[in-house]
């Protein structure tokens, strides 16, 4: 088919590689059916790709574009730290009006070029200021929400919290004094979660908090989209999904989108085009090989959280005192105050010939290496799919936003996750560590995480609940009868 004949779909995930990481995969397998797609980043990750990996990094194909536009925030930083609270405050003014513009030029390029007119939009749940821009085109636009069903359904709740008076916080004593283990029993599918395994950005004395009201925000700006996407699938959520449709009765859960790509044969589709914001180094895999099945710890924070130098002391010597090989991604940004510890002659000493460190590395390749028996994580919702599609078990540091969610549910219901407090000491991530990779309940937490990729696989496989209702996202958003 000639590109102008092609649905074109934009795509745009909010700057941050958690998001980037689902809706890159949801353009691949959109353009894997036909749709030319447009993908677009902001500047600060525009100028994060230059740096890190050069231009190559934004070279798409004939009918798989990239463009940007502005995000109203202040040139990258030297570290590379996303702001997310002047993101959210600069994006709906100066990233809608950059937003607007550059539907205008596609739609323009169409006379005169091979672009065809922009059909639909696909934007980040929390990008939801792209919605005015669509309804001034008339272009239809679907919303991808890149949290886990929890995580979202907690979201969903932030205007209830307020309006039953459990936040604002009253001071900053509620942070210490227990109120945070209040548990809640009202809210719909959540029977007996506290408010700490809510999603973090409640915790907040200030009524007038920029992420708490902006994730109020989004939701009622989503209830004017055409419908909703979830990177989750039925089986592992279906009593939080069951409520989110509720609210949200267009809702597309087609996860883990990894395996979904994998059964439509397209996982090596368009593999040239990826968008770490760091450069990957795959040397991990060679080293992997050398290991005994399932005898490595990997260990990842994903692309935001920030520990200190304590922290990061604990782990270290939790992790080296378990005496266990171990994979550590430490991202250049990752510390605040210092990594002394790494190179401390001890510790260097002690964990030489078992732990490999690197700065960003092919986290699914890693996940699916026969090598690993176990990841420490922060819970991200991308990493505990990940995890799911691989069967391996996890220890979980939840850091912030839904991480806290997710973790209550993977120790509590989903039965493969063990959870480090946040005031992480390493005598207790050793011995998580020990009972992760040899002990009993390491072992059942082994065999949950296998059953729950068995049904992730069923769940994308044709015939599944993600492969159907991708099926019909499809139709939909080609809009063809259903
Ligand atoms: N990731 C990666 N290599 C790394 C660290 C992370 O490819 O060294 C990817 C990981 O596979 C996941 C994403 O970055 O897809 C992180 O998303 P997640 O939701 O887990 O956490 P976030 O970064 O949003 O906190």
């Amino acid at each position: 088919m000639s590109s102008t004949m092609k649905p074109h779909a934009v795509c745009i995930p909010l700057p941050a590689q958690g998001h980037i990481n689902p809706m890159l995969k949801l353009a691949k397998l959109l353009h894997f059916k036909g749709f030319y797609i447009t993908f677009v980043h902001t500047k600060f990750n525009y100028n994060r790709l230059l740096q890190s990996r050069g231009s190559d990094a934004l070279n798409g194909t004939e009918d798989f574009q990239f463009e940007t536009i502005s995000d109203g925030l202040p040139p990258t930083n030297e570290r590379g730290i996303l702001d997310l609270p002047e993101l959210c405050r600069a994006m709906p003014v100066e990233g809608q009006r950059s937003f607007r513009d550059l539907i205008k030029k596609l739609n323009k390029a169409s006379s005169w070029s091979d672009v065809p007119a922009v059909g639909c939009i696909i934007s980040d749940g929390v990008m939801g200021f792209t919605l005015q821009v669509a309804q001034e085109f008339g272009i239809p636009e679907m919303l991808l929400f890149t949290p886990s069903g929890c995580g979202m359904l907690g979201y969903l709740h932030y205007e209830d919290l307020l309006e039953r008076g459990y936040f604002p916080l009253k001071d900053d004593s509620d942070l210490s004094t227990g109120f945070l283990d209040t548990v809640i029993d009202w809210i719909p599918a959540m029977e007996g979660i506290r408010l700490k395994d809510l999603p973090t950005f409640l915790r907040t004395t200030n009524r007038d908090d920029t992420m708490f009201n902006y994730n109020i925000q989004a939701v009622e700006i989503a209830m004017k989209a055409q419908g909703v996407i979830l990177n989750t699938f039925d089986e592992l959520e279906k009593e939080f999904l069951d409520v989110i449709t509720t609210k949200f009765p267009q809702l597309y859960t087609i996860g883990p989108l990894s395996l979904l790509q994998h059964n439509m044969s397209t996982t090596h589709h368009l593999d040239s085009i990826d968008s770490n914001l760091w450069k990957e180094d795959k040397k991990c895999l060679d080293w992997l090989d050398k290991r005994e099945p399932q005898s490595v710890v990997y260990v990842n924070y994903g692309s935001l959280v920030i520990m200190t130098k304590e922290q990061l002391a604990e782990f270290a010597w939790g992790l080296a005192n378990s005496k266990y090989p171990f994979l550590w991604v430490i991202r250049p940004n990752l510390v605040d105050g210092g990594e002394e510890i790494l190179s401390n002659e001890d510790f260097m000493e002690e964990t030489k010939k078992r732990g490999l460190f690197l700065e960003w590395g092919p986290q699914e390749e890693v996940l699916k290496h026969p090598s690993i028996g176990g990841f420490l994580t922060h819970c991200g919702w991308n990493s505990t799919l990940e995890s799911i599609c691989e069967g391996v078990p996890l220890i979980c540091w939840p850091f912030f936003a839904e991480q806290q969610t997710n973790c209550f549910y993977l120790c509590n219901k989903w039965g493969f996750g063990m959870e480090i407090d946040t005031k992480v000491k390493r005598q207790k991530v050793e011995s998580l560590v020990r009972e992760l990779m040899e002990g009993e309940k390491g072992k059942e937490m082994r065999e949950k995480a296998m059953e729950w990729k068995k049904k992730a696989e069923a769940a994308t496989r044709t015939g599944g609940s993600s492969y159907t209702n991708f099926d019909m996202l499809i139709k939909q958003l080609k809009q063809e009868p259903i």
